[in-house]
C-alpha cells in the first residue's frame, strides 16, 4: 500500500473534504524552496508550507540549532520555571518590535496567540473595573480556528456551523479615504464598551490575500487611541518580513498596545505562538488580589526546541541577505504584475512586500468552492509548484531564499495558466 493510501486509512486533513479528496502528496524531504515526493519529483513551494516557511525547508543551521537543543532540554513546566532560549527570544524580540512592546507570552500556535491577546484585552478592562466588553474586527478577517479566534473572524461558509455559538462582534469595513469617517463614528458611538480592535496590518491572508493602505489604518488607529480603545496587530501572517519590512507594524506611526505571533516566528520549523503586550496592559495584571492573574497557559507553552529554532530564525533573519532577498522578491513581484495586469483573465493583481495575488476572472461564481480552484491547483502541482488558490485568487508568497530561476519558473507557468485555461 502507498503512502496515501494508508494516511487516507488512518487520517483525517485539515480544511478537506475527505470524501472527495485526491490523495495526499506525500512528501520525504524539503531543500531549499524546494520539497521532493517519493517518487523524486521536485515542487516549487510558492506559499511557504501554509505560510510559517522563510528561510526554506530543512534548513542546516536551524536544524543544528534544533538538535543541539534536543539533546540538552526537551521541554520543561514554564510555570514556575524558566529556561534560556525563552528568556533570549524574548529579549532579542522585544529588541525589535515596536518600542511599546514590553512583555512576552508564549504559546504554540497563532489562534493561541489571538486567544491570549484577547483574553488581555477583555480581562485589562475586568481588572479596572469598567465593563468593556465588546470586541472591534474587520469583515473577511483571520484570526484562527480556535472559539475565540474564530469569533472575531468574519462571518462565512467556514464559521456557519458555529456562528449562534460565537461571541458577538463589530465588524467593520477595511478603511478607506470614502468610509474613514463612517467607520470613525461607529467607534465613537460604542466607545463606552469596546475593549479592543483586533486587525490584520496591511494584508488580510486568508481573507483572500486583501490589502489596505498603512495610512488609513494609521488613522484608525489613532482614532482608537484617542477614544480609550486598546488595539490588537494580529502579525501571525505578516510578521518576519512578508509585507517587506520586519513588521507589517513598522509601515505604520501607530502602535499597537498588543501583537500577534506565529507562522513565521521559527522559520516554520515548530509550532510556537507568541503574544507581546505593553507595560501597561502588564501592570493592569499586577495584584494582592490573586483573581487578577491572567490564568492562561498551554502544555507546551515557550517549549525549548521551538525558542531554539525561532531563536536560529531570527539569526538567519536578521542577515542582510535575507533582507536583499525580500527587496529582490518585491522587485520582481512588481514586474511581473506589471506584465500581466492587463491580461483579459486577469481581474486585478496586487502586491505588498513578499505577497502577490492575483484575481482571476471567473463568469459568474467567485466563491472559494468554485470549481476554477480546483483547476488551478492542480494545473500547477502537475508542473511542480505548490500554489493553493483561495477560490480565484492565486498568490505567490515563497520562502525568502526561493532563487529568481525559480521565481520566473513559477510567473512563466502562470502565464502558460493564463493562455491555457
Ligand atoms: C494563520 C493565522 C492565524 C492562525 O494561526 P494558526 O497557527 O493556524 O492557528 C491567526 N491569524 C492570522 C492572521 C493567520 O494568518
Amino acid at each position: 500500500m502507498s503512502l496515501a493510501e494508508r494516511d487516507l486509512k488512518v487520517i483525517w486533513h485539515p480544511y478537506t473534504q475527505m470524501k472527495t479528496a485526491q490523495l495526499p502528496v506525500p512528501i520525504i524531504r524539503g531543500e531549499g524552496a524546494c520539497l521532493f515526493d517519493e517518487d523524486g519529483k521536485k515542487y516549487i513551494d510558492a506559499v511557504s508550507s501554509w505560510w510559517v516557511n522563510i528561510h526554506g525547508h530543512a534548513h542546516p543551521y536551524i536544524a543544528k540549532k534544533v538538535s543541539e537543543q534536543l539533546s540538552k532540554l526537551e521541554h520543561v513546566i514554564f510555570a514556575g520555571f524558566t529556561h534560556e532560549g525563552a528568556v533570549e527570544l524574548a529579549e532579542r524580540l522585544l529588541k525589535i518590535l515596536p518600542v511599546n512592546q514590553q512583555k512576552a507570552f508564549y504559546s504554540d500556535n497563532g489562534s493561541t496567540a489571538v486567544e491570549v491577546a484577547i483574553k488581555m484585552c477583555l480581562q485589562y478592562w475586568n481588572n479596572k473595573g469598567e465593563s468593556r466588553t465588546k470586541i472591534l474586527a474587520f469583515k473577511n478577517a483571520y484570526h484562527g480556528d480556535t472559539f475565540g479566534a474564530m469569533a472575531v473572524s468574519g462571518r462565512s461558509a467556514f464559521t456557519a456551523p458555529f456562528d449562534s455559538l460565537l461571541f458577538d462582534v463589530e465588524f467593520i469595513d477595511l478603511p478607506d479615504k470614502t468610509n474613514l469617517e463612517n467607520l470613525k463614528s461607529k467607534i465613537v458611538n460604542r466607545k463606552s464598551e469596546l475593549a479592543c480592535f483586533i486587525f490584520e496590518p496591511l494584508v488580510q491572508g486568508a481573507g483572500g490575500m486583501l490589502m489596505y493602505e498603512a495610512q488609513y489604518l494609521n488613522e484608525l488607529m489613532a482614532h482608537c487611541r484617542n477614544e480609550g480603545v486598546l488595539m490588537i496587530a494580529d502579525e501571525v501572517f505578516t510578521g518576519f518580513g512578508r509585507t517587506g519590512k520586519c513588521f507589517a507594524c513598522n509601515h505604520l506611526n501607530e502602535l499597537p498596545d498588543i501583537m500577534c505571533f506565529s507562522k513565521g516566528l521559527t522559520g516554520g520549523t515548530m509550532a510556537l505562538g507568541l503574544t507581546t503586550c505593553t507595560q501597561q496592559i502588564y501592570d493592569a495584571f499586577l495584584s494582592d488580589d490573586r483573581l487578577k492573574t491572567l490564568f492562561h497557559g498551554h502544555s507546551f507553552t515557550a517549549n525549548p526546541v521551538a525558542c531554539a529554532a525561532a531563536l536560529a530564525s531570527l539569526d538567519l533573519f536578521l542577515e542582510t541577505s535575507t533582507i536583499e532577498n525580500i527587496q529582490r522578491i518585491e522587485k520582481l513581484h512588481k514586474e511581473f504584475a506589471l506584465k500581466i495586469k492587463n491580461h483579459l483573465k486577469i481581474k486585478t493583481t496586487r502586491q505588498t512586500g513578499t505577497i502577490l495575488a492575483m484575481e482571476w476572472q471567473t463568469g459568474n461564481n467567485t466563491s472559494y468552492f468554485d470549481s476554477l480552484r480546483d483547476t488551478l491547483y492542480n494545473y500547477f502541482l502537475d508542473a511542480g509548484i505548490i500554489l493553493r488558490p483561495l477560490g480565484n485568487i492565486i498568490y505567490i508568497l515563497p520562502p525568502y531564499c526561493i532563487t529568481t530561476e525559480e521565481l520566473y519558473y513559477i510567473y512563466s507557468k502562470i502565464e502558460q495558466a493564463l493562455e491555457e485555461i
